[in-house]
């Protein structure tokens, strides 16, 4: 039920600098760490192991494996090709286990372009003169590898910027430390465990309703929506996509098969979901129109703009001499699909109001719509809601009954909403 996801660690920096001695001590101290064993094209050396330090094998077969798709990333490191395998990173992640990539940096930064929630610590040796040191005493390569490696070195650190976090490896019992400090806080992250079984215990009426969601089609729409204006320019709304994505992960990890169908957003592909990519009001009405009667819940987080500009103007408009901007209203989605969809699915809204009189203007809105919830949040309130990482407010049914909550991260606030929503569908349906 507490389904957790393995975190993905990457160790990066200078050749010499000590990654492959702290990613043993993590794998060594983390039962349910995983080293990744690389495959190379460079030959064995000293008292490697074939399949233990690397996969050894021919670049003809290494490129091979690249256009199959199978590296999560590569990279040419001194000459020869290095890469992880995607399929086995993935498997172990989804296991639950954490995985310790020792790699170089531009392996790095293609990790964290796939996997935004991937861990960076670059690994800096004391200085100049103990890295070579360290190099020489580690006597696996000649003078002049070990020449080459030094000026490497310095492009590396050049990348330390694009990292989450930075070990001076001096001293190895303070690094090792510091090391696994740092993986047992990103494991007690409640991003990277939302749903913790020690919350259920405090909270068991707030999470009850989560097994509701089993193998149910969710579709989740999120973001903004851009209405042109002409190429360059749009109308839209304030919106990061957190708390649409957040709900489209809460309900992926309830077990649900989810469509998440998103505008242009900061936050816009959580792993594990279908996503389909929007521009307008009217290509998001498009993509539901046909979806829609498929599912078992549509969630409507997106901020979707409600005006568009009547006109469109093809190239970029002149700035001199000002304009005037004429605008009328996007289509109402939900009151359209309610018109034109013979079985439409159950709407859970998203109302954002400003002012005290919120609740009542978001009653007043789940009626409109046609759907069986709303959840309220305040747009005046500084800290939650419209680009904000936390979110604070109240899930209402229409029944009357409803649950309140407290400030949280978006993706906490995300589980809340599932397991309430879940616990008030149970209710509706023996209700029926
Ligand atoms: P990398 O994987 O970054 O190339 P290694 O882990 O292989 O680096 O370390 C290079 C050499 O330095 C090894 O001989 C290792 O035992 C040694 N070493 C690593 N960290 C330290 C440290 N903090 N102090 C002294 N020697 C170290
Ligand atoms: P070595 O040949 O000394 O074992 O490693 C040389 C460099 O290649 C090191 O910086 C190491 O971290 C990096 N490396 C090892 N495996 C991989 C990999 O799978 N991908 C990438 N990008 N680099 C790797």
């Amino acid at each position: 039920m507490n389904k957790s996801y393995g975190i993905l660690v990457v160790l990066a920096g200078p050749s010499g600098a000590g990654k492959t001695t702290l990613a043993h001590h993590l794998v060594d101290t983390f039962h349910s760490a995983m080293f990744s064993v690389s495959t190379t094209t460079r030959s064995l050396r000293g008292s490697e192991v074939d399949g233990a330090d690397y996969f050894f094998g021919s670049r003809e077969e290494f490129e091979k494996r690249i256009e199959g798709g199978y590296f999560l990333e590569w990279a040419e490191v001194h000459g020869h090709l290095y890469g992880t395998s995607a399929e086995w990173a993935s498997g172990q992640l989804a296991a639950g286990r954490s995985v310790i990539l020792d790699i170089d940096v531009q392996g790095a930064l293609q990790v964290k372009a796939v996997f935004p929630e991937s861990v960076l610590i670059f690994i800096l040796p004391a200085s100049p003169e103990v890295l070579g040191d360290r190099l020489i005493n580690r006597s696996t390569d000649d003078s002049a590898i070990i020449l080459e490696r030094m000026k490497a070195a310095a492009w590396e650190t050049g990348w330390i910027g694009a990292f989450d976090y930075f070990i001076r490896n001096d001293r190895l019992e303070d690094s090792v430390k510091q090391v696994e400090t740092i993986l047992q806080a990103e494991r007690n992250r409640l991003v990277n465990m939302p749903f913790p079984n020690e919350a259920m215990i405090f909270e068991p009426d707030s999470f009850i309703g989560r097994d509701y969601w089993k193998n149910r089609r969710i579709i989740v729409t999120s973001g903004p929506t851009r209405e042109p204006l002409d190429e360059v320019r749009f109308i839209s709304n304030r919106s990061s996509g957190l708390m649409g994505s957040s709900m489209a992960e809460a309900f992926r990890d309830a077990g649900s098969d989810v469509l998440f169908v998103t505008g242009p957003a900061c936050n816009n592909s959580p792993p594990g979901v279908n996503t389909v990519h929007i521009k307008t009001a009217s290509d998001m009405l498009a993509v539901l129109s046909r979806e829609v009667e498929k599912a078992d819940l549509l969630v409507m987080a997106a901020a979707v703009s409600d005006f568009k500009p009547t006109s469109y103007i093809h190239g970029k408009m002149e700035r001199s001499g000002g304009c005037d901007l004429h605008m009328e209203a996007t289509p109402d989605i939900l009151a359209t699909l309610g018109k034109t969809v013979e079985n439409m699915c159950p709407v859970l809204a998203f109302a954002l109001e400003f002012g005290e009189d919120g609740e009542e203007k978001a009653l007043k809105k789940m009626r409109r719509k046609g759907a069986c919830a709303v959840f309220l949040n305040r747009g005046d309130v500084s800290g939650i809601g419209m680009e904000a990482t936390g979110n604070e407010g109240m899930i209402i049914f229409e029944d009357g009954s409803s649950l309140t909550i407290h400030r949280c991260s978006k993706r906490y606030a995300a589980e809340l909403v599932v397991a309430a929503m879940g616990r008030y569908m149970k209710k509706r349906t023996v209700g029926e």
